[in-house]
């Protein structure tokens, strides 16, 4: 069964020598120093390990199931969510007047990658709660927020994002389902809802449903949706359980992976709901929570890699095959282990590099996030609403190959269920798809974040590159950092000039760049982390930090980075440059 241990070292280096969170002033960074942080992350690594992880296979086998309308959950999960709540897991970054302990946002990211690498199908009935929890609180009113959120807070009830139906999940505007007006102010709801993820559960005591419906009146495609808080069970004045809600769970997905979290079909049946937001502003009060959303998912994909990655690394550790070719490394036993091998180092050393970089990218982001939200930073909004696209989709993309990587280190062992690896794989795959499908990523960078504000944020990043790369000038141990940053942001510069000239008389040679764009900005993302990383990395030995060997480790791993993968950003470029032709060549027929 796999191991998980929570990289604690790594988290405290990004936040304290490369984010220099307790510096910053963001609210609330000055309380993070480094006991405190250590403390919370090191709690959370032991209940990752000890609770969480062990039901991670088990989940996995026996999934959920459905019998007389209630969904069972597996084994264990039941008690460990009720550890969960009782630890203040599920309060860390929460409004302390619904009872949250008000933590910055960047370090609920960092223990909910602890959790999500331990168990990622579990962690999701907390993290859909933390979603529902944020629309609420941005957009409930004063009574909503009383009732609902501190039961929600303290995960007694759980919440669902209710958007997909079965013929429509990209494209919203197709939506059927149906919210009529009662004269008490409230709506029924009717209408099917699909693939919602802990749409029923034993879990808690309560399910608040947030689903979106037309409401009259608000005209065609996605401008007449709107947004409605659904309970399982309605709420008394008094806060306790009152009848029934007219909804139901039609059948439970059978899947690929994530078996431990209930993927259901949801019936509303003239459902009692509210409305949550202003009428006819659903899609907007949904998508205010996107970038954390998606900054959750971006997480999910380099989460379930540091979990692979780890089980890989003890096995080419300890499993004997061959020898190696530049003579025996262990005289002893019959065989050197597999990690002498050249190949098996690059399979390690890409898994590596990659979750290293993508855990820097997804804290800065957070970071951003918490600017954004805390001080208001329109600078930071923008940012990283640019970066979230990249964030999410490359860094899926990425975590779902590099989970395939560590199940390679394992050979044949790898594909048998016994140990473990082949779940990875299964898991992380769903996190490419949902909120917000890869593809549609990548349309929303190219097509949107590109161009947003007149093209605002995309200079700011690149004048932030260059000035990165300027500041490091005359270092010339950067400059195996810098020299390659340079040619990668040209490359990815370059590209965006190509969608200017070419997108407006031809919007099909943008489009169908815009996965490859989406690639080259998240190398070009995780160039920009490894700079910053090793430049951290420099000044701790410098400035004569004992544990040098993670120091050195940490530059070697950037160096493999710049110069291993970062040269993916010319295929990339060359991709984008040679346009729409080829990919649109054949009539639909001719497939
Ligand atoms: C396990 C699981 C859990 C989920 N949880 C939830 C949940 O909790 N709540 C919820 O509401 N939904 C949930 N979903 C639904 C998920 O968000 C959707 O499946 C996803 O958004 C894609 O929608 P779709 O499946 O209808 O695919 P489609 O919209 O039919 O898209 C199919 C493919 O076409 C591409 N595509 C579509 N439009 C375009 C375009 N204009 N240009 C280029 N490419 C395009 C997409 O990228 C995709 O690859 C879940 C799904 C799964 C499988």
């Amino acid at each position: 069964m796999p191991n998980y241990t929570a990289p604690v070292k790594d988290m405290q280096f990004l936040l304290h020598n490369v984010l220099k969170v307790t510096a910053a002033d963001t609210p609330g960074y000055s309380d993070l120093d480094e006991g405190f942080t250590f403390a919370v992350l090191e709690e959370a690594g032991k209940v990752a390990s000890e609770v969480l992880a062990p039901l991670n296979a088990i989940g996995d086998r026996e999934g959920c199931v459905l019998e007389n309308g209630v969904v069972r959950t597996p084994t264990g999960f039941k008690s460990a969510f009720e550890a969960m709540r009782d630890g203040g897991w599920t309060a860390l970054d929460c409004d302390p007047d619904y009872g949250g302990q008000g933590l910055p946002y960047l370090m609920g990211t960092a223990v909910g990658e602890i959790f999500v690498s331990a168990n990622m199908a579990f962690n999701m009935y907390q993290g859909l709660t933390h979603g529902a929890y944020s629309a609420i609180h941005t957009h409930g009113t004063a009574e909503q927020k009383a009732k609902y959120l501190p039961r929600m807070v303290s995960c007694d009830w759980t919440g669902t994002m209710n958007l997909t139906e079965p013929h429509c999940g990209t494209d919203l505007g197709l939506m059927r389902t149906k919210a009529e007006p009662q004269a008490d102010g409230s709506y029924h709801i009717t209408g099917q809802k699909i693939f919602i993820s802990a749409g029923e559960h034993d879990l808690a005591d309560n399910i608040i449903h947030l689903v979106l419906a037309k409401a009259p009146g608000g005209g065609e495609g996605t401008k007449g949706i709107s947004l409605f808080i659904v309970p399982k069970f309605l709420v008394n004045d008094d806060g306790s359980l009152g009848a029934r809600n007219a909804l139901s769970v039609g059948k439970i997905e059978e899947k690929m992976g994530i078996h431990g979290n209930a993927t259901c079909v949801m019936n509303y049946d003239g459902a009692t709901g509210w409305l949550l937001g202003d009428l006819h502003k659903g899609m907007r009060a949904m998508f205010t929570m996107m970038n954390e959303a998606r900054l959750g998912v971006g997480l999910q994909g380099y989460a379930v890699a540091e979990a692979a990655y780890q089980n890989a690394l003890a096995y080419a550790k300890d499993r004997l095959q061959g020898r190696a070719v530049t003579g025996t490394e262990n005289p002893s036993g019959p065989a050197d282990p597999l990690i002498v091998h050249p190949d098996i180092r690059r399979n390690l050393m890409e898994q590596k590099s990659f979750v290293e970089g993508a855990r820097a990218l997804t804290f800065w982001g957070a970071s951003l996030i918490d600017r954004s939200v805390r001080q208001g930073d329109a600078a930071a909004e923008g940012l990283v609403s640019l970066m979230i696209p990249v964030i999410k989709g490359f860094q899926t993309d990425k975590g779902f190959e590099m989970a395939v990587q560590a199940q390679q280190v394992f050979g044949g062992h790898g594909y048998i269920e016994e140990w473990g690896m082949s779940q990875f794989a299964r898991d992380a795959r769903i996190a490419q798809i949902y909120e917000g499908a890869n593809g549609v990523q990548a349309l929303d960078l190219v097509g949107r974040k590109l161009a947003q504000d007149g093209g605002k944020h995309v200079m700011v990043f690149f004048e932030m590159v260059k000035a990165e790369c300027r500041a490091h000038d005359g270092d010339d141990r950067m400059k195996g950092f810098t020299d390659p940053l340079k040619v990668a942001s040209k490359q990815l510069q370059t590209a965006g000039m190509f969608f200017m000239q070419n997108g407006m008389k031809n919007p099909n040679a943008a489009l169908s760049g815009s996965y490859d764009f989406m690639h080259l900005m998240g190398h070009v993302c995780l160039g920009l982390m490894w700079t910053r990383m090793a430049k951290a990395a420099f000044d701790a030995l410098d400035a004569g930090a004992t544990d040098t060997d993670f120091y050195h480790a940490k530059i070697a791993t950037g160096r493999f980075y710049m110069a291993r993968q970062l040269p993916a950003c010319l295929m990339h470029l060359a991709r984008i440059e040679s346009g729409a032709e080829t990919v649109m060549a054949l009539h639909a027929d001719a497939f």
